[in-house]
């Protein structure tokens, strides 16, 4: 099964996250999530999408092959986008996993930097205030029920 990735550090603004994504592995830079996003898209319409080396399952090298792709929406600071998600198959143990860039988190609508942008205004404004502040800048309604499970699920510290 796939494993969230814990949040990472962002700017003062949130906009930008420190990412080292396997499709560009090595660079540690600092984009932000629409450049994130487009860069993701470009790697995958050139299939230059990297697939993890070791099999999560069964922890053999070398056996993952591309299998599916499937297609997400995605809730960000503009419009919502829909990117595609790529499934890699373990050709031993024949287990799926899929591979989520670090933008997405798993089994959340919203980008990890909206979430992360929410979970640093929480620090210093109530939740309806948090709420307020997201609608004004991603037009979103996000309930204030939502923003305490980021909390709960997120909020490192
Ligand atoms: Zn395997």
């Amino acid at each position: 099964m796939d494993v969230p990735l814990p949040l990472r550090g962002v700017d003062v603004q949130g906009l930008l996250i420190h990412t080292n994504h396997a499709f560009h592995r090595g660079k540690v830079r600092a984009m932000s999530l629409d450049q994130q996003i487009k860069r993701y898209q470009k790697a995958f319409q050139e299939d230059r999408l990297s697939k993890p080396v070791r099999c999560r399952s069964c922890g053999r090298e070398g056996t993952l092959h591309w299998h599916a792709v499937y297609r997400r929406s995605l809730i960000t600071f503009n419009d919502p986008v829909v990117i595609p998600v790529r499934r890699v198959l373990c050709s031993v143990c024949r287990k799926t996993f899929t591979i989520l860039p670090e933008f997405v988190l798993k089994f959340h609508r919203y980008a990890k930097a909206v979430v992360d942008l929410a979970l640093q205004k929480r620090n210093s404004l109530s939740y309806d205030a948090v709420a307020d502040f997201l609608m004004d800048r991603c037009h979103r309604c996000v309930a204030v029920f939502t923003l305490h499970l980021w909390r709960r699920r997120f909020q490192t510290s």
